[in-house]
């Protein structure tokens, strides 16, 4: 078969990229490894930046996430057993974050996808990627014992960390930068009510806790916990132990326990690949960087990602510009290491390391402090949590 842009991955890079470019009349085919009912049913992300929620709206799959999402507009910063309520819509001019889980992102760009019928094979075995230091790559994959073959003009890389694409960039052309954390998180889904609609980032002597939600009776919990602990280690009684002795405060908050129905140890890592093409293959999302969970910019990178591929072979396509596609990895990285700057700055500031002592305590408090206090501190904080615009960055061309 023929097609212009072969993406492999069918997580939100590879669907929401499919989707913008099935709106710029664009054909794509998707080629995912995983079934549709897992990849529907995973649980990962689920806090999307303004810009996320308007690239799903302005694109035409916004329905759902415009009925069940939770658009918020504060967030409270706990740390010294005292609440900071930052009013993050008003410190970025308008720009809130919604609670809308990233698996229910790929159950609406699936559906989209199946709606207007362009090509997406799941359960695609032996999946390689050939010849993209030439005009001509293509992908070759097994789907139901077929061999088949994408013969396009590009391969779009969305396949995540564990993918393949990024192998293919030669190794004396890659630059790898990598940081591991000496710490993970435990994350729970409870079947009960979220003590508070705010999303709750608490730094505390036991270590980091976070609540979130799935909805208003479902709440998503997090724990900081060693890296070698397994969900074995983690019964239901110690989870709410730790959860309540790092969040309650003393005005008397209290999170309802409730049944857990999910649990998972998720490690914590920075990792950026440069550059983010090569030839004829552009990387986007997890396939190219990852960041610790702290500021929940994993998901709102390969959307941005995506948007700027998307200009990219649009100005290609309909324009025959090849500028914003030679650009493409620089325009990307640019925003990506200022995302990695932040959540970097979060995931310090608000974990406990094994090595530290009380002088890296104080200089933790220290700088929430400064986040809580400093009118210019909150703004800075406000514009990079609520997403940096993918706009901003085009501008630096
Ligand atoms: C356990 C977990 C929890 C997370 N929690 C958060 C969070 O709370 N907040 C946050 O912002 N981010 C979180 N993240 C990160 C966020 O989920 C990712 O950044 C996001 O999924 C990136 O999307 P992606 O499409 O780039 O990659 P992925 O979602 O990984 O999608 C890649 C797709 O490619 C497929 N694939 C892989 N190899 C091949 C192949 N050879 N051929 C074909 N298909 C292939 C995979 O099956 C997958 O469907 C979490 C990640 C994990 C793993």
């Amino acid at each position: 078969m023929k097609t212009q842009v072969a993406i492999v991955g069918a997580g939100p890079a590879g669907l929401m990229l499919g989707h913008l470019l099935h709106n710029a009349g664009i054909d794509t085919v998707i080629v995912e490894n995983k079934s549709r009912k897992y990849i529907e049913e995973r649980v990962r992300a689920g806090v999307l930046e303004q810009g996320t929620v308007n690239a799903m709206i302005d694109s035409g799959v916004g329905d759902r996430l415009l009925k069940e999402g939770l658009q918020h507009d504060y967030i409270d910063l706990r740390f010294n057993g005292e609440p900071h309520r930052l009013n993050i819509k008003e410190l970025s001019r308008g720009r809130s974050v919604w609670v809308y889980a990233q698996h229910e992102i790929v159950k609406d760009l699936v559906a989209a996808r199946v709606g207007y019928d362009e090509p997406l094979y799941f359960e695609a075995s032996d999946v390689s990627i050939h010849d993209i230091d030439t005009d001509k790559p293509s992908v070759r994959f097994i789907h139901e014992d077929k061999e088949q073959l994408i013969d396009c003009d590009f391969v779009a890389g969305c396949d995540g960390f564990h993918g393949i694409s990024r192998g293919m960039i030669p190794e004396a052309e890659l630059r790898v930068y990598d940081r591991q954390y000496p710490f993970a998180w435990l994350g729970v889904l409870a079947d009960t009510p979220p003590a508070s609609q705010d999303v709750i980032y608490a730094y505390h002597e036991r270590g980091f806790a976070l609540q979130s939600m799935r909805g208003p009776d479902i709440s998503r919990l997090y724990v900081q916990c060693p890296v070698a602990d397994t969900v074995e280690g983690w019964p239901d009684e110690r989870f709410w132990r730790e959860f309540h002795a790092r969040l309650e405060i003393s005005d008397g908050w209290h999170q309802q326990e409730g049944p857990i129905f999910q649990k998972g140890i998720t490690g914590m890592r920075s990792f950026v690949c440069e550059p983010m093409q090569y030839g004829r293959l552009l990387l986007a999302g997890d396939s190219a960087h990852i960041v610790p969970p702290t500021g929940a910019k994993g998901l709102n990178m390969a959307i941005g990602d995506v948007q700027i591929m998307t200009r990219a072979l649009t100005s290609y396509y309909q324009e025959g510009k090849r500028d914003f596609l030679d650009k493409y990895s620089d325009t990307c990285l640019k925003r990506v290491w200022q995302v990695q700057r932040f959540a970097s700055m979060l995931c310090y500031n608000l974990h406990r390391f094994p090595e530290h002592n009380q002088f890296e305590h104080k200089m933790q408090l220290a700088e929430l402090n400064n986040i809580a206090h400093s009118r210019q501190a909150m703004r800075a904080f406000a514009q990079s949590y609520t997403g940096l615009p993918v706009e901003l960055f085009y501008d630096l061309e």
